[in-house]
């Protein structure tokens, strides 16, 4: 038996690097089709000798009316119902942002199963925002790198029970 992992998030968190680190190829160009917006975005994952479905919440970044929060909201509802556990993605050099609360408050209120990625912490650069992703009520973040590859032994870890 394998599980579903939902990567959500605000926009520009880092969310579609992580998808093709996972998923091992830039299947958002293979698949582009003129004029489709691709709203949910599903591959077939690897992280060491774990193979699991990915779902990545995209085509929000195009959208910059007020329509976004509705439709990030109901976009990120429709993957975690997919899932079996939701990825919860921050930006770690921005820190916890009012669109992350709201987010969050997605999250908790369906009951969904989180863990909270604290991304963009290559280095030390994640610090403060790790430690101010505590405040969101979600657990413990962990601090990932989607673009270097940093802390996927961790996510692998916390995904290996669901196996
Ligand atoms: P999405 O909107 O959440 O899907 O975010 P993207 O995956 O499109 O990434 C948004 C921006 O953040 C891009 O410029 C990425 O190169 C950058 N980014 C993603 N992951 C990392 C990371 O781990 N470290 C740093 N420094 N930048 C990252
Ligand atoms: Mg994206």
């Amino acid at each position: 038996m394998s599980f579903t992992l939902a990567i959500v998030g605000r926009p520009n968190v880092g969310k579609s690097t992580l998808f093709n680190r996972l998923v091992g190829r830039k299947l958002a160009l293979v698949d582009d089709q003129p004029g489709v917006t691709r709203d949910l975005r599903e591959g077939d994952a690897k992280l060491f000798d774990l193979r699991f479905t990915v779902i990545d919440t995209a085509g929000l970044e195009e959208i910059t009316d007020d329509s976004l929060q509705g439709r990030m909201r109901r976009l990120t509802e429709r993957a975690v119902d997919m899932a079996d556990v939701s990825l919860f993605v921050i930006d770690g050099r921005i820190g916890v942002t009012p669109s992350d609360e709201t987010f969050a408050d997605i999250l908790r209120k369906k009951g969904a199963r989180v863990i909270l990625a604290v991304n963009k912490a290559e280095g030390k650069a994640g610090d403060a925002g790790a430690i101010e992703g505590w405040s969101l009520g979600l657990g413990e973040p962990l601090r990932i790198s989607a673009e270097h590859g940093e802390g996927m032994d961790d996510l692998y870890h916390m995904l290996l029970p669901l196996q």
